[in-house]
């Protein structure tokens, strides 16, 4: 992404010339690989959330699809911004209008706790952009002070402050239900907890979702656990001891689906059997099996009709299914882009779920752990009996 930003400017991304002209006299270059991503899915149109890192250049995101969407024309609040504290508002505003150097007669204007009203009415007589704290904005609003009826975009800057638990929730919601029914809206936070989620897809319509760098919180409402088993110089006997454990779990966690990874593609047809055989409908899916196959198996999950897909990861990649809330890896991924990509199949969106992985004592046990360290996992040991609680 880095490289690929390198070699592209903003003027590949679309935007007028006098945003483009912004831009650079701000010193924005380049994009940055979350504006690349991130800018044209907004001028789109679409409900956005992005998570990046932060000092990743999210302000510079929705500060240039605001003000390329607005009607100079139209004197009234087009784009309303809310962020967190009052200092985060102060430089949403700063960037916004050194992006909008160049468009004659943008007023964007910041909406506080700790100011006049008198001073925040005078500035509402004219102005396109509001960035603002929750309490002041909402304030505003019930006063008839500030107009909500044009605005056609709505901005959550660090949504996941905005959105935790007892922070400014009771408020944003009600702000945004004095809002039009007709708007985009935009969310960007560095991390994505469960919480957030819940409250974004009741706000949000169908929204895109850009995600930077794989290895970062988001899949914070996701547990990892390891747990070793005996290690055997025959490896159907490591299997077997694999699958007890796996039947153990699956009897004490009250999971929705799951998904299974198998490093051995042989073990994955076998391992579909026994559990079928136990009464837990189960598919498999490998590389070995038509496109048409693998899709019969997809939509057999989705369908609700297995609950278990067992899958190699020559077939990880295309799997997308909401419902899976457990993962397993019956073995050791052989990289750690390889179990992160895994155990994104649940969690996803920041959803609750659960991920375990089996590994024998020794060399697996090492293999995990060093994963675990590169990929700065909160990873954990497998309780011993399972609580019921645990998922
Ligand atoms: P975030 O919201 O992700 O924490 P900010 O929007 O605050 O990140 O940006 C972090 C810093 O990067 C700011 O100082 C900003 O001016 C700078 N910056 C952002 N985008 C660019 C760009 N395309 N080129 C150069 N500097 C940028
Ligand atoms: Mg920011």
């Amino acid at each position: 992404d880095v490289f690929l930003a390198d070699k592209i400017d903003f003027s590949s991304l679309l935007l007028s010339e006098t945003v483009q002209r912004g831009l650079a006299a701000a010193g924005f270059q380049r994009p940055s690989p979350v504006q690349l991503k991130a800018i044209p899915l907004g001028r789109c149109g679409l409900d956005l959330i992005v998570q990046a890192k932060s000092g990743t250049g999210k302000t510079c995101v929705f500060a240039t699809i605001a003000l390329d969407s607005l009607v100079l024309e139209n004197p009234s609040i087009q784009v309303l911004v809310l962020a967190p504290t009052r200092e985060i508002a102060v430089q949403i505003h700063s960037v916004i209008t050194a992006i909008g150097v160049e468009m004659e007669g943008l007023e964007c204007h910041v909406f506080i706790g700790g100011t006049p009203l008198s001073q925040d009415r005078a500035r509402l007589k004219k102005c396109h952009v509001a960035v603002g704290s929750p309490g002041r904005v909402k304030q505003l609003i019930e006063l008839g002070y500030l107009s909500t009826t044009g605005v056609r975009l709505f901005v959550l800057d660090e949504a996941d402050k905005l959105l935790e638990e007892g922070s400014f929730q009771e408020q944003i919601n009600w702000i945004y239900s004095s809002l039009p029914i007709n708007k985009q809206m935009l969310a960007l936070s560095a991390t994505y907890p469960a919480s957030l989620e819940e409250h974004l897809t009741r706000y949000m319509r169908d929204p895109a979702f850009v995600r930077m760098n794989p290895t970062d919180p988001g899949l914070i409402g996701l547990k990892q656990y390891y747990k070793l088993v005996k290690s055997h110089p025959l490896p159907h006997k490591i299997f077997e001891e694999k699958v007890q454990h796996l039947l153990e779990l699956f009897g004490k966690v009250p999971f929705n689906q799951a998904l299974v990874f198998s490093n051995l593609h042989s073990r994955a047809q076998h391992l579909a059997d026994i559990l079928t055989s136990k009464n837990l409908p189960a598919v498999c899916i490998s590389g070995g099996l038509t496109q048409e196959q693998r899709m019969e198996a997809m939509s057999r999950l989705k369908q609700y009709k297995c609950r278990v897909l067992i899958s190699t990861d020559l077939t990880s990649r295309g799997i997308d299914a909401d419902k899976v809330n457990l993962v397993i890896n019956l073995d050791v991924p052989q990289d750690w882009e390889t179990y992160m990509h895994r155990i994104g199949r649940a969690g996803r969106f920041g959803t609750l779920g659960l991920a375990v992985t089996y590994c024998c004592f020794g060399e697996e046990e090492n293999e995990m752990l060093a994963i675990a360290q590169k990929c700065n996992l909160d990873l954990h040991c497998l309780p011993d009996p399972i609580p019921p609680g645990l998922m």
